[in-house]
């Protein structure tokens, strides 16, 4: 970004430091027009539950990255601060303490984060009893040489970076939510293993129909992306995953390319939603590479939502009108500072910048609610 000063402007400003500089007039007189480069605008951009306040919290997701990062503070350290808050929450069902459980009630978290200058990244996946699965992926990537670390293996290393690791994750709220989903879909007398699966999903799609379970949270994460005023760019995404999903069932958020990717002076992607369709299709890093070719945010995430509705074919996947029946989001910065949510079905998400933090809609392939 650069503003320009006309030569008249140029000159007023300019005459007296050019006259203390010993330069003579005639030269003065021949300066041209001057570009005077600005650093680009700093941003945060996160998904939905980035900007909410809970818990009796006077600051949200987003604020809290966004202050620390214009403070000077590291922008992952920045956005893990801020991820942390939500991660904490125990009314927030789609993150960390208080997620919801997989299928034996045991509540199973991912993570992952990139640094766009140190061109590092860490992750965890199937994590028990740590509540800041995003600080755990952190001290991977800063004191390990691996990117991945999963199930007991990721909770050893954390006890030994010092996270406290606790019996159980859930919540009164999170644990109440299970017992009605096992109450719903497991009576016990499911003698398919393919029917009984099925009946499981119904009844949590069933729940979230009877308002049970925020939409956003069957599925539910949050991601969280910076820019600072230099151009660093950093990003993180924490989960509970799937709800009631099969123990040891990983998304996409603690992979790479996945729920997550950024390239330093090109811009960042993360997203929510079915992971399962991003693992297949690399989304983020499919969307981080049309940014490197130049397309804006938005174009960028609606190819790969495109992308991902034309590799959808299994019919319990398709509505009646052969679309996904599932949400995904993407949340998306470029190195210019331009930022876009985009989904598959109408969505939110915040952005905070200079002049504060805001919940937006997303831009949607397909106007018409999510029926599920
Ligand atoms: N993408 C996450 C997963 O599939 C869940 C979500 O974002 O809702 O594990």
């Amino acid at each position: 970004m650069s503003d320009t000063l006309n030569r008249r402007e140029f000159m007023a400003a300019s005459a007296a430091a050019l006259a203390v500089a010993g330069v003579p007039q005639t030269l003065q007189n021949q300066a041209p027009t001057l570009l005077i480069p600005k650093g680009p605008r700093p941003l945060v951009v996160a998904s939905a539950n980035g900007h909410r306040y809970k818990n009796g919290g006077t600051v949200t997701c987003i604020e809290m990255a966004f202050r620390m990062m214009t403070e000077g503070a590291d922008v992952l350290d920045a956005l893990v601060a801020g991820v942390n808050l939500v991660e904490l929450d125990p009314e927030e069902v789609s993150v960390g303490y208080g997620g919801l459980p997989n299928a034996e009630g045991v509540v199973q978290l991912d993570a992952s984060c990139m640094h766009g200058p140190r061109k590092r990244a860490g992750a965890v996946a199937a994590l028990e009893g740590v509540r800041t699965p995003s600080s755990v992926a952190q001290k991977v990537m800063d004191e390990t040489d691996h990117h991945l670390l999963v199930g007991k293996g990721a909770q050893a290393f954390a006890r030994a970076m010092g996270f406290p690791i606790e019996d159980d994750l859930n919540t009164p709220k999170s644990r109440q939510l299970w017992l009605e989903w096992k109450r719903r879909a497991d009576p016990g007398h499911w003698l398919d293993p393919r029917k009984r699966a099925e009946a499981g999903f119904q009844a949590g799609l069933r729940m979230v129909a009877d308002g049970l379970i925020d939409p956003e949270h069957y599925y539910g994460t949050i991601n969280c992306n910076g820019m600072n005023a230099k151009g660093e760019i950093c990003g993180v995404t924490t989960t509970s995953g799937l709800a009631w999903k099969i123990p040891g069932r990983v998304g996409d958020s603690p992979v790479l390319g996945a729920g997550l990717y950024l390239a330093d002076g090109i811009g960042a992607a993360g997203s929510t939603g079915r992971g399962e369709a991003n693992l297949y299709g690399l989304s983020t890093f499919l969307i981080v590479e049309l940014l490197r070719q130049g397309r804006h945010p938005k174009d960028a995430g609606m190819e790969a939502l495109r992308r991902i509705a034309a590799n959808t074919q299994e019919k319990r996947l398709l509505d009646e009108k052969g679309r996904p029946n599932f949400q995904v989001d993407f949340y998306i910065l470029n190195a210019r500072g331009e930022s876009a949510g985009v989904s598959m079905y109408p969505s939110t998400y915040s952005v905070c910048t200079e002049n504060g933090a805001t919940t937006m809609d997303t831009a949607a392939l397909h106007q018409n609610k999510l029926l599920r």
